[in-house]
């Protein structure tokens, strides 16, 4: 038997593929209202009638055959190569149909490759608001394939389009014209590719002499032979690829006249559309709005989910305490609650948060909203070097970094590509959110500001716009020392408002929420165990010592205030102690001490540690009491042994704070730079100039406040 039919989804960015995708498969590739969402190619099983499966391959969406940017390239590379093991056996091609004639170039591309095509009408709804009436039926008799009129967002159409993919795979349509024939004006060069690479079609030899450089499957020495030929027959890539383009619109330009009716010349856009966009993108207004957007973002990530959360803090609290009650005192006991519960209590509570940021930032992202950003925001970002593409890796580095590295790919140009992967980690990740919130509640006060902004959501936002605002400068330094080879350029287009889909706003936040739970969940768990063994062993029998140590050194002291001292002087005495003591000298002037300093080492791996770490020596620091439960407390009653008073000053919280706004703290960005950049060099200058940045303004911060 043969294996199971693959079947590939092309079309132009945000046309509905990913959409499309979801619906056939049942999976969840991220969806969202603007170009370049997918930039790897993603596949999933798909059910055909008479339980045959066949395999949907969802791709990056392009314009044309010739690929401008990375995330592209995959897609040819996919096409021209028949053992390629995503070769299709049917090609899927995803057309937005309120914007047909654009839609439609790929389609002929695709066509003159020999592929066998259905064309899949989508976003029809949109075009009615266009008042574009789409004949399916002249069209599909135009262009000699069937062409099924579907609905990805909500999934309507999907039967007949299975229907027609069953069918194209049973008995594809015979290839009868090209829509452009290569080999009308270079019949020699066409025929000798054909023969030296034994190729069938005119226009897939075209795309081995035009863009043999990319395709990964072939080798050097056949490159140089395409050269030598390219050569030979004086061929001029790109001006054959525009006349191609050219060549291909005009033909376009007669099936569209013929298969789309206008009822209303006038109203290409909605008025409303227009209205909006008047403000949403004006010089000034756009970007007030924008601002105003942001700052209820992030009063809202602190005000509304402070219920939520501060009902965590307590439950985990008071079920630590019942841990302790119930089970027999011991090590075990103290491992499961000083470690485990404590740490795991500090992942769970930031669990509102992540959830309120990233249905906030969804919605954004499906209104269309997001786009009009990136418009905006595109003649700011060119001064930095970055390009209005950039916005989209720094945006999604609100949530992480991993995949906002990847997704420049996107970004075309070899130099804006590179900054904004470098800059990209400054922006503040929901890692640090933790870190920030809860040094934020400890030293600034909830003062109103202007009704509903608080000065604590004033300053969580202030944190972020230094994140960005560092990520910009940063790029506009290192600007002047990457080299530029090629002309970069920002084509983007508008997608329309739309109400935003709940479940794909459901599936983001779930997603971010489920991937910061088990992710740092993952590591936080490890930590706190490893933590918890070197906070309660020490070298020798240090440990014991601790008891005659305090009752020598304070005599007077009892009871509370006894434990709690013989409980920090056997922490002191610790391995984790005396490690945090070997650092301490190097952190000191930025403010911090040794307790901080193993909550610095443990965060190193990945920052959402911290919090975690913190809870749990603070937990084994001092014995628990009724009203000490809650890591916010337990930090708030933390007191600086040289000078008596509460350890968390304004200048300390500060100086953590950026530190953490600076500091690459996270492996897995390092890796993912290593392996997006192709080599150690990058990751390492990234590491080491957030290092530096880091520590510098911390030490200014703590030096300047206190
Ligand atoms: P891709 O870039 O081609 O993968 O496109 P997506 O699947 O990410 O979809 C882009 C946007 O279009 C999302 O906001 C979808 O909800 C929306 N969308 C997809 N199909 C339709 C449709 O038929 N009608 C409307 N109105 N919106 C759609
Ligand atoms: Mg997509």
């Amino acid at each position: 038997m043969k294996k199971t039919p693959i079947i590939a989804l092309i079309g132009n960015p945000n046309s509905g593929k990913s959409s499309l995708f979801n619906q056939l498969t049942g999976l969840r590739q991220k969806v969202g209202n603007f170009p370049s969402v997918t930039v790897e190619k993603k596949s999933g099983p798909l059910m055909l009638e008479g339980q045959t499966e066949a395999t949907v391959v969802d791709l990056p969406g392009l314009y044309s055959l010739y690929p401008k940017a990375l995330d592209e390239q995959v897609v040819i590379d996919i096409l021209a190569n028949p053992h390629h093991e995503d070769y299709p056996d049917v090609v899927v091609v995803v057309a937005d149909a309120s914007n047909l004639k654009r839609n439609l170039l790929i389609f002929t591309q695709v066509a003159d490759l020999g592929l066998p095509v259905v064309l899949a009408l989508n976003m029809l709804d949109v075009a009615e608001d266009k008042n574009l009436q789409v004949n399916a039926v002249k069209l599909a008799m135009k262009l000699n394939v069937p062409v099924v009129r579907i609905n990805a967002r909500v999934g309507e159409g999907l039967d007949n389009l299975k229907k027609a993919i069953v069918q194209t795979l049973e008995k594809p349509t015979s290839f009868q014209k090209y829509y452009f024939d290569p080999a009308e004006q270079f019949p020699e060069l066409i025929k000798e590719v054909k023969k030296s690479s034994q190729l069938a079609n005119n226009y897939l030899a075209l795309h081995y002499v035009q863009q043999h450089d990319i395709f990964s499957f072939l080798s050097t020495e056949k490159r140089v032979g395409f050269d030598k030929l390219i050569e030979k027959y004086d061929f001029k890539e790109s001006g054959f690829q525009a006349a191609e383009t050219m060549h291909r619109y005009a033909v376009i330009d007669g099936l569209v006249k013929e298969s789309v009716k206008t009822t209303d010349n006038f109203l290409v856009k909605p008025l409303w559309t227009q209205r909006l966009d008047n403000i949403l993108l004006h010089p000034f207004w756009g970007y007030a709005v924008f601002f105003l957007v942001l700052l209820t973002i992030f009063q809202a990530v602190f005000t509304l989910a402070s219920y939520p959360m501060d009902m965590i803090d307590a439950g985990i609290a008071s079920f630590n305490d019942w841990l302790k009650e119930t089970l027999p005192p011991g090590l075990f006991t103290d491992l499961l609650t000083d470690g485990l519960v404590a740490g795991i209590g500090g992942v769970v509570i930031f669990i509102p948060q992540i959830a309120f940021l990233f249905l906030l930032v969804a919605l954004l992202e499906e209104s269309g909203y997001m786009a009009r950003v990136m418009v905006i925001m595109d003649k700011l970002m060119r001064r930095f070097g970055l390009n209005g593409k950039s916005v989209v890796p720094l945006i999604s580095g609100v949530a992480c970094a991993v995949p906002a590295i990847m997704s420049a790919r996107s970004i075309g140009n070899r130099k804006e590509r590179l900054l904004t992967i470098l800059v990209t980690p400054l922006m503040s990740c929901s890692a640090r959110l933790p870190i920030f919130t809860i040094l934020i509640a400890l030293v600034v006060p909830a003062t109103p500001v202007l009704g509903f902004f608080t000065l604590q959501g004033l300053t969580l936002m202030g944190l972020y716009l230094l994140g960005l605002l560092s990520a910009l400068l940063s790029a506009w330094v290192i600007k002047g020392w990457v080299a530029n080879t090629e002309k970069g350029y920002f084509v983007m287009e508008m997608p329309t408002y739309k109400v935003p889909r709940w479940y794909h706003v459901g599936l983001a936040v779930w997603d971010s929420v489920k991937s910061f739970v088990t992710e740092a969940g993952k590591i936080i768990v490890a930590i706190s165990i490893i933590l918890w063994v070197l906070a309660t062993y020490g070298p020798g029998d240090s440990i014991e010592k601790a008891e005659e140590q305090v009752k020598q050194e304070n005599p007077m002291l009892q009871g509370t205030e006894l434990d709690n001292a013989i409980a920090a002087q056997k922490l002191e005495n610790s391995y984790a102690g005396h490690f945090g003591k070997f650092i301490e000298p190097a952190i000191a002037p930025l403010g911090y001490d040794w307790k901080i300093g193993i909550a610095l080492l443990a965060s190193f791996a990945a920052r959402e540690v911290f919090v975690g770490t913190m809870s749990t020596i603070y937990s084994i620091g001092s014995e628990a009491d009724e009203d000490n439960g809650t890591i916010k407390a337990r930090m708030r009653a933390e007191i600086n042994p040289k000078t008596g008073k509460p350890m968390y000053t304004p200048a300390l919280a500060f100086s953590l704070l950026i530190f953490y706004v600076f500091a690459m703290m996270c492996m897995s960005t390092i890796a993912t730079v290593y392996r997006e950049t192709h080599g150690w060099k990058w990751p390492l200058i990234q590491l080491a100039y957030m290092t530096v940045l880091a520590y510098g303004l911390a030490f200014l911060t703590y030096q300047l406040l206190s």
